[in-house]
């Protein structure tokens, strides 16, 4: 682990400092999915139980260092009040010193969107002491901002006791659990649209996995690269040389590659398009491969009843129309069900894995589910993480 958890610190009456990602979607000056939001709870929760006072650091948009108006937090009061249950007071970088001073135990303070200050994204040492003078620990809960060395997610680490919240801390354990330690066959899912996005990801798990499950429209590429007929399908043509790299790399390690023994195809991606299914080898040349077939699906459930463990990123068709939405919405009921049997640990993450595991009804029951996008995308590229990095001690 190297890292310490609010178990380890001492906080009766302290300051704590807490980096949370609260940035969350809004519509009409309101916030539309509170996930986000109930996540930071137990944390929060947590301090104030421990007789902390918290003061939460948060990052809103993109302002580049600027104070821009429509990307003030104030939108996300209502619904931390609502989450928490306090009273939330928003206070502004050049209010925080006083504010803080004043602080009243079961208040929380929310320091105004830290984009704002230019310093912020460029990891300044300066800004960082700053944010130091203003607490006594340092809790990073915001794995999803972990990615980035930032004055709030990776200076500020080294200048105050610092420790992992609850959301990174269950984030961090289910991580290790499924790729620094996991129990043996592990299996990666890589689907989704492209290769060249996850290059660093493919090649990283080679070397890690026992198997790997290449879907989506990054199975197109390697089928393409094979010398197979792949239609028009989406797929990077020129990604070829890079795709029998990969396979050859996985010859190497022992990692075994499994590709579409059979896939869906339509004349075009849309609702109601006539489809058919065929063996991998025979993608008429005016069709494109929109899912992988039935054949494919029963080999993933055999191949998921063999493995303890199971990574997923990309879903393994064009889900979101059906009904090229099937075989993923199947492999992920396969793989919540061995879940449930306790005979898998599953982790998966990704924008679009997660919306398609709520899509098969199944998100609940994968061990974990990362909401953390790139953050995870990049742990599972074997990176270290700045913002865990720097809690180490
Ligand atoms: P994630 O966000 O989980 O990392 P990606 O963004 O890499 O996943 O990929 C998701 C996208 O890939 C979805 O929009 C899906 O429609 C698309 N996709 C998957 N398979 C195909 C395919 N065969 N043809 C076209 N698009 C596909
Ligand atoms: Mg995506």
């Amino acid at each position: 682990m190297g890292w310490q958890t609010l178990d380890d610190m001492e906080l009766s009456g302290r300051t704590a400092l807490v980096r949370v990602d609260v940035n969350v979607p809004v519509e009409d000056g309101r916030v539309t999915d509170a996930t986000r939001i109930e996540r930071i709870v137990p944390t929060v929760r947590d301090l104030m139980d421990k007789g902390a006072l918290p003061v939460l650091i948060a990052h809103f948009g993109r302002p580049k260092g600027k104070v821009v108006p429509e990307m003030s937090l104030s939108v996300t009061v209502p619904a931390l009040e609502a989450a928490l249950g306090v009273p939330v007071r928003l206070v502004t970088f050049e209010e925080a010193p006083e504010a803080v001073g004043a602080q009243k135990p079961g208040e929380v303070l929310l320091l105004e969107n830290i984009r704002f200050q230019p310093g912020e994204e460029k990891n300044d040492p300066v800004l960082a002491a700053q944010l130091a003078a203003l607490g006594d620990v340092y809790v990073n809960d915001a794995f999803s901002a972990a990615h980035r060395a930032h004055a709030s997610t990776e200076a500020l680490a080294h200048l105050l006791p610092a420790c992992a919240g609850r959301l990174m801390e269950a984030e961090l354990k289910a991580l290790e659990a499924a790729l620094s330690a996991p129990e043996r066959p592990l299996c990666a899912v890589v689907g989704g649209a492209k290769v060249s996005t996850k290059i660093d990801l493919l090649k990283n798990l080679v070397a890690r996995v026992d198997h790997l499950v290449i879907g989506g429209g990054m199975a197109n590429t390697f089928l393409a690269a094979q010398g197979l007929e792949i239609g028009t399908s989406l797929a990077e043509r020129d990604m070829g040389e890079t795709a029998r790299e990969i396979m050859a790399r996985a010859e190497e390690t022992g990692c075994r590659v499994h590709l579409p023994v059979d896939v869906v195809v339509a004349e075009r991606f849309e609702a109601g398009a006539p489809s058919q299914t065929v063996a991998a080898e025979a993608c008429p040349a005016d069709r494109m491969i929109l899912d992988a077939g039935p054949e494919t699906v029963e080999r993933l459930k055999e191949l998921f009843g063999t493995c303890r463990t199971l990574i997923w990123n990309g879903p393994l068709g064009a889900f979101e129309i059906a009904p090229f939405d099937a075989a993923t919405v199947a492999a992920a009921r396969a793989a919540a069900e061995a879940t449930g049997a306790d005979a898998l640990v599953s982790v998966a993450g990704g924008g679009d894995t997660v919306s398609a595991l709520h899509h098969a009804g199944v998100a609940d029951d994968f061990s974990y589910v990362s909401t953390a996008g790139g953050a995870f995308l990049e742990w599972m590229e074997g990176k270290e993480l700045p913002g865990v990095a720097a809690l180490h001690r």
